[in-house]
């Protein structure tokens, strides 16, 4: 028997909703089917229902076939039509493992001097020594014979065990009161996939085939991963990853080895990786890590962001190299030259532990500045601002002495979620932002983001050059249900403290006229229905050779520049931010950027708007005087960098 209805369930059966479908068929003996344009698959697995890739709105039928058949349909149908009716809610509807995409892999190796010392992209500033923490996850490999059939038995037992001992794994950490929201979201959404029939299945089939568990299973995940890597869907995609890393726990315990987590990092320590994902690094014990040391990335990539921001030297980009120090057991790094020294010698651990330890002593005479308001000497007050991504980085700001936020980087809002965030969520984040820095302004940028980074929701075109494509304000104005959603949060948050707004990857004055015109459609809108709101100022970054080259015309229509040096580097050098073989060129102090952005000041403050810096420059000690002659009233950075950018404009003063 069977019924088909329209989907209700906002988003459709993606991760979680699936799971919940999943849990209701399994409440019944009968066998249930799902059907979508005539396919169907079994309602008792989360893995074929998600692969099913079933949209709001979308037809399906339920079809089920035992005694309780009619309660089955009628129970499900339900679900489908009404979602939020009558379930326990247990289970977090928690955002799950859109994993923050890693640096695309750069090809070259650095040069290196001598064996022991290497040399990379100075990407976060300090030195480090300390125990070398290689996080080099193995390759995982089958026994490669085939099975006798008197083993087989043997063998779908030890299967079954290592799912059930990985599940049980999953299940402890979920209990834990410490996880995260982020966290709790990726670890169940990984659960789902251990406790799937269709990896069991496909695994215990190959295993009837002859295979050993470990290739079993290998294979079993391989092909579940490429039928989602092969759906037209970002969110789905990324669920390959999911199923890889689930297949990998298994594998492992099958194998009687412990992964390597960086959970186990040591104090202290100098992570060591070939790659790491910006949000597997954002999720690390990042108080422990003495240092990063990478193959990838690159000075303004995100993980080079993420650990500057949490005051922890990196040399990253250092290529193939990087494969030397699988085996150290000391690395010292210096994150101003882009040295790294493997098993260094008595004189040269003497020579860093010295600079360690000058360096915290630096950081304790600088805490002073924390209160500081520095100004230029006719008294005009410098914002020192602060760069950040997430609420969870308030603390750090303000701990650091922040006048305000002069970057809300919103995209990880939109990475972390498997659906766009809502408007009502925005909204929240924002107001928390803006309570939290008020009377400071809070800048918030709206979503910058392009085809090299999935975002589940959103469509984006395979590009050649995605820097140069579909991203940013380009990409929001071309989705205004998108942007419109993010213009009408911001209005709403901006009664609750002083938030202002800017535009990334501007380059015509349209782009500014038209984002005025949808923020005057929100705001009407938001008046109709008699929700509070408030206007903000509007501001460009400028990091584009094309605003620098417009800058006056578009002073005239904004209420501040914000300068992104480290996008109008890459640009006007041509020269890519994440290619350590053109790090040389990717030089902000290189005098064609020097005098793009004095021109951009000129603009700024021939029209009276406020001209700041928001690009990774502002917050070097070297360039900040001058950027404060030039006429930049506001520099906003690292929260590791803000006290000493207070101490150098109050140091200028002095002079
Ligand atoms: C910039 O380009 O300088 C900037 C601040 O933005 P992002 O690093 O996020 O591209
Ligand atoms: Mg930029």
């Amino acid at each position: 028997m069977e019924r088909s209805t329209i989907v209700r369930v906002h988003e459709g059966l993606h991760a979680r909703p699936a799971t919940r479908f999943v849990k209701l068929a399994k409440g019944f003996e009968s066998d249930v089917e799902l059907v979508k344009d005539g396919k169907a698959v079994s309602a008792k697995s989360s893995v074929k229902l998600m692969l099913l890739a079933v949209k709001e709105n979308q037809e399906v039928t339920v079809r089920a076939n035992g005694a309780d058949a009619i309660e089955a349909i009628e129970a499900l149908i339900g679900y489908l039509e009404n979602p939020k009716a009558g379930l326990d809610d247990e289970e977090p509807q928690s955002p799950a493992n859109d994993a923050a995409p890693a640096p695309a892999p750069q090809p070259a190796p650095a040069a290196s001097s001598e064996a022991s010392s290497l040399r990379g992209v100075a990407a976060s500033e300090g030195v480090a020594i300390g125990p070398a923490f290689a996080h080099f996850p193995p390759d995982i490999a089958g026994q490669g014979r085939l099975l006798q059939a008197d083993e087989i038995a043997g063998e779908i037992d030890r299967l079954r065990a290592a799912i059930a001992a990985v599940q049980a794994r999953m299940d402890r950490a979920l209990a834990q009161d410490s996880l995260s929201a982020g966290d709790r979201g990726i670890v169940a959404a990984l659960r789902d996939i251990a406790a799937d029939d269709s990896l069991t299945g496909e695994a215990e089939k190959a295993i009837r085939g002859g295979n050993d568990a470990v290739s079993a299973l290998i294979t079993a995940a391989s092909t579940i991963a490429a039928d989602f890597s092969a759906v037209d869907d970002h969110y789905l995609n990324a669920r390959a990853d999911d199923v890889h890393a689930v297949g990998r726990q298994i594998c492992l315990v099958l194998l009687g080895q412990d992964d390597v987590s960086l959970e186990n990092i040591p104090e202290g320590a100098i992570l060591i990786a070939d790659d790491i994902g910006a949000w597997d690094l954002a999720r690390a014990p990042l108080k422990r890590i003495g240092g990063v040391v990478c193959g990838h990335g690159g000075a303004t990539s995100h993980i080079a962001i993420i650990a500057r921001s949490h005051g922890i030297p990196a040399v990253l980009g250092l290529g193939n190299k990087v494969n030397a120090l699988r085996a150290a057991q000391e690395v010292a790094l210096d994150g101003n030259s882009g040295h790294v020294i493997v098993d260094p010698d008595a004189a040269t651990r003497a020579d860093f532990a010295g600079r360690v330890e000058a360096a915290a002593k630096e950081r304790a005479g600088l805490s002073v500045f924390k209160t500081v308001t520095p100004k230029r000497a006719d008294g005009r007050v410098i914002e020192v601002a602060a760069n950040i991504g997430s609420l969870e980085e308030i603390e750090a700001a303000q701990e650091a002495g922040a006048m305000g936020v002069g970057l809300f980087r919103t995209e990880l809002l939109f990475m972390r979620h498997m659906h766009l965030p809502s408007e009502d969520m925005q909204a929240e984040t924002y107001a928390a932002l803006a309570k939290a820095f008020a009377p400071h302004p809070v800048i918030v940028r709206t979503l910058d983001i392009g085809g090299d980074k999935p975002i589940a929701g959103i469509e984006f075109p395979d590009e050649e050059n995605p820097f140069l494509g579909w991203r940013g304000i380009r990409m929001c104005l071309d989705r205004p249900d998108i942007f419109k959603r993010q213009l009408r949060a911001l209005l709403r948050a901006a009664v609750h403290g002083n938030i202002k707004v800017m535009l990334p990857m501007v380059s015509d004055v349209s782009e500014v006229t038209r984002t005025r015109a949808l923020v005057d459609e929100c705001a009407a809108e938001l008046k109709a229905e008699g929700a509070p709101y408030a206007t903000f100022d509007l501001g460009v970054m400028i990091e584009t050779p094309a605003a620098v080259l417009i800058a006056p015309a578009l002073a005239k229509e904004v209420a501040f520049f914000s300068i992104g040096t480290n996008d109008l580097t890459q640009y006007i050098m041509a020269a890519d931010r994440l290619n350590p073989t053109v790090a040389k060129l990717n030089d902000v102090t290189n005098p064609a950027v020097m005098s793009a952005i004095e021109l951009t000041a000129k603009a700024g403050v021939a029209a009276g708007i406020m001209v700041g810096m928001c690009g990774e420059a502002a917050g070097r000690p070297d360039l900040i005087p001058t950027f404060v002659e030039m006429g930049l009233t506001e520099l906003s950075m690292s929260p590791a960098s803000i006290q000493r950018a207070k101490k150098t404009i109050t140091a200028m003063a002095g002079d």
